[in-house]
């Protein structure tokens, strides 16, 4: 395509507020009927045996929705099943030689591995007849600090067969964050591994679990070790009397099998410790039935997931969205569901791509922040590629502006392939508010209605609906099956973190519960949910309640600006100032113009109150492992104050020159 053909289209575009969904794809959406809102209104909560469905049940459940001691709901409840049966031997006689897991590993030795679902499923017999012999019995939490390769989901799928809960921990988070895990959730089995490869380079990993495990307080009785790294690559570890590799204790057990154990729908299926991009780390508590059901229906009506698709989510899993939407979900359906180790730019920047067009994926579900560096590295890396085979793409993890969710719809989508902006956290279990792909129309920047079934508005702080065109608080009214129960051993703590703003503690009637999110929206006239990001987010500029999201939005979409975060500084007279901290495109230099257009920018799409206070250029933002902005360290390096805890970033590098620049400008 000529430039002049692109500009045009660019501008095309950009203009446009509103995007259908192809025709094509309506045809064979797994939902298209639009009066799916209105049944699921009126059968609430029974709508939602359409998801209890989807899952193979050892014993029917008696009562869909128990609401006699809110907020602690249960679901589904007396039913009983397996979450690894769920996903492995129910497909066994028509998929059993379909592929289950596609895995692609980092390139350092084409090492890529597939597993049928039959090969998946002896795979997480041996390893679950390992565990087992091991010591680890049903309701015994199993610790996970593992990078993105197959033993990973093989192992929280033997635990879930031995009804032992899991609860991974990123790998790249430090060794006191594995500590604090595994003490909070009096965990006594480890599974991680002996190192692993970024950008082509061995990392040693087991020294780092080692660090952990000395930080844990009660004693811990195994640790089973994977072994990764090639021969050579080895850190040369002395392994400890309870240290385990991974091929022994598989060796040991070839062959064997275990029958899955019977779990009661409210059974804990894992832990989940958030983030902690907002304080300290919360475990969140997933039970068997009704996050099951949830993964699996929302992978269908939303991912539009069928058995024949090569589904990619390029998340990692030791993040929500990997549990839900790549492990969960996927294999509930039967479906191929990829994994990738690495990076997106490793060793070029068409990783991704490369990968779509090698497996012909289906669908991509990515994140915003992913799509603003594709979108700052330039199309011509996609454009290499024969990207045809997507049918669907998503997007969550933070608002996308609307520059990016175009970019994404044209050089990845080729404006066939509708986009789901995907909200939900990790306490939701999966979706909550995005567009039917094969019912509702799309609108860049907003990720669309709740889901059919889902009771949510947006209120003041009143809990007074504000209704279209203004900014309040997201708010859910309505219990659903993907719900967090609690936080792990803190009951008190569950209700005032997700409960107590908007609800009558004292009340037994489940009317007077409503949950909250932390998160600032907005509604359209059509009940579109744009998020403003988190409550905290919000600045107060003279008295003026900025969103920082607007801000973000409108930076973004000043040429020449691939990512922008916005957070506040003190400031004498106003309260707040706004610092942005911005990453230009390539191509485009750090200059005092590109300065003058954001300023302008702002100004003209928010008005002169937004201004800018300062406009750092940065060539990247410190971002968790999860590709969120930590704005709370920016927020510290505006204010030059004492940072806080850094050893959840990603890129802890790019702190000390972010406050270079502050401080020497
Ligand atoms: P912590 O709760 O520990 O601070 P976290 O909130 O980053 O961590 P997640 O559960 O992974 O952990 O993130 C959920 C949050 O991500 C949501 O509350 C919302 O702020 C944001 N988010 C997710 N998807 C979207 C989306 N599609 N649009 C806007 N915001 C989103
Ligand atoms: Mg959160």
């Amino acid at each position: 395509m000529s430039d002049d053909d692109d500009i045009e289209l660019e501008a095309r575009l950009a203009e446009q507020a509103v995007f259908e969904p192809s025709d094509s794809f309506v045809e064979q959406a797994n939902v298209s009927d639009p009066g799916i809102y209105e049944e699921f209104e009126e059968n609430w909560p029974d709508c939602w045996e359409a998801a209890a469905d989807l899952l193979e049940w050892d014993e029917e459940y008696d009562q869909v929705l128990d609401d006699s001691n809110p907020p602690f709901y249960e679901w589904f409840t007396d039913g009983k099943l397996n979450a690894s049966a769920n996903c492995l031997d129910r497909h066994l006689d028509e998929r059993g030689d379909e592929t289950a897991i596609e895995w692609v590993g980092e390139p350092v030795d084409e090492d890529d591995r597939s597993f049928t679902y039959e090969e998946l499923h002896r795979e997480v017999n041996e390893c679950a007849a390992a565990l087992r012999d091991l010591g680890v019995g049903e309701g015994d939490v199993v610790t996970m600090y593992m990078p993105m390769i197959p033993e990973l989901p093989i192992a929280m799928l033997a635990c879930a067969r031995i009804g032992a809960p899991h609860s991974v921990v990123f790998a790249g988070f430090s060794a006191d964050a594995l500590a604090t895990r595994m003490n909070s959730a009096d965990s006594e089995y480890l599974v991680t591994c002996d190192g692993y490869y970024r950008r082509g380079d061995p990392l040693d990993h087991l020294e780092k679990a080692n660090e952990g495990l000395s930080g844990v307080e009660h004693e811990v009785e195994d640790v089973i070790v994977t072994e990764r790294l090639r021969d050579g690559d080895g850190f040369g570890h002395d392994y400890a009397d309870n240290q385990h590799t991974y091929d022994d204790l598989i060796a040991d057990h070839e062959g064997a099998t275990v029958d899955p154990v019977q779990r009661d729908a409210e059974d804990m299926l894992f832990l989940m410790y958030t983030s902690g991009t907002t304080g300290q780390p919360k475990g969140v508590k997933h039970t068997t039935g009704g996050y099951l059901s949830w993964a699996a229906w929302t992978s269908q009506a939303v991912l539009d997931v069928k058995p024949d698709d090569t589904y990619f989510c390029s998340a990692d899993i030791g993040w929500i969205t990997g549990h839900t939407y790549i492990v969960y979900g996927p294999l509930t359906l039967g479906t191929t569901t990829m994994m990738y180790e690495g990076t997106p730019d490793h060793p070029d920047r068409d990783r991704l791509w490369e990968i779509v067009e090698e497996y012909e994926a289906t669908q991509l579900y990515t994140a915003p922040t992913a799509i603003r560096a594709f979108m700052k590295w330039g199309a011509e890396y996609p454009d290499q590629h024969d990207l045809s085979s997507l049918r669907l793409l998503g997007t969550v993890g933070e608002p996308i502006n609307p520059r990016a969710w175009k970019w994404y719809y044209k050089h990845i989508g080729n404006e066939d392939c509708p986009i789901v902006d995907t909200w939900w956290q990790t306490e939701t279990g999966g979706m909550m508010v995005t567009t039917l792909p094969g019912v509702k129309d799309m609108k860049p920047g907003s990720a669309g209605p709740p889901l059919p079934g889902i009771d949510a508005d947006v209120v003041d702080t009143n809990g007074e609906a504000v209704g279209a065109g203004r900014a309040g608080y997201l708010t859910v009214n309505k219990p659903w099956p993907g719900m967090l129960r609690t936080l792990y051993k803190n009951d008190e703590r569950y209700i005032e973190e997700y409960w107590a703003e908007y609800s009558d503690t004292d009340s037994d009637d489940p009317e007077d519960w409503v949950y909250f999110p932390e998160d600032g929206a907005k509604l359209d006239e059509d009940g579109y949910v744009t998020v403003l990001g988190r409550v905290d987010d919000v600045l107060n500029v003279s008295g003026h309640r900025l969103g920082t999201m607007e801000i973000e939005s409108a930076i973004v979409g000043v040429e020449g600006v691939a990512e922008a975060a916005v957070v506040g500084g003190d400031h004498p007279v106003k309260g707040e100032a706004v610092y942005a901290y911005v990453i230009t495109e390539d191509g485009y230099e750090e200059t005092d113009e590109l300065r003058d257009r954001i300023i302008a920018g702002v100004e003209d799409a928010i008005g002169p109150i937004a201004r800018p206070e300062r406009v750092v250029f940065s060539p990247d933002l410190p971002k968790t492992r999860s590709g969120k902005i930590m704005r709370r360290l920016l927020e510290d390096i505006a204010n030059e104050a004492e940072l806080g805890d850094t050893s959840t970033l990603r890129n802890p590098d790019i702190v000390e020159d972010i406050q270079r620049k502050i401080r020497d400008n």
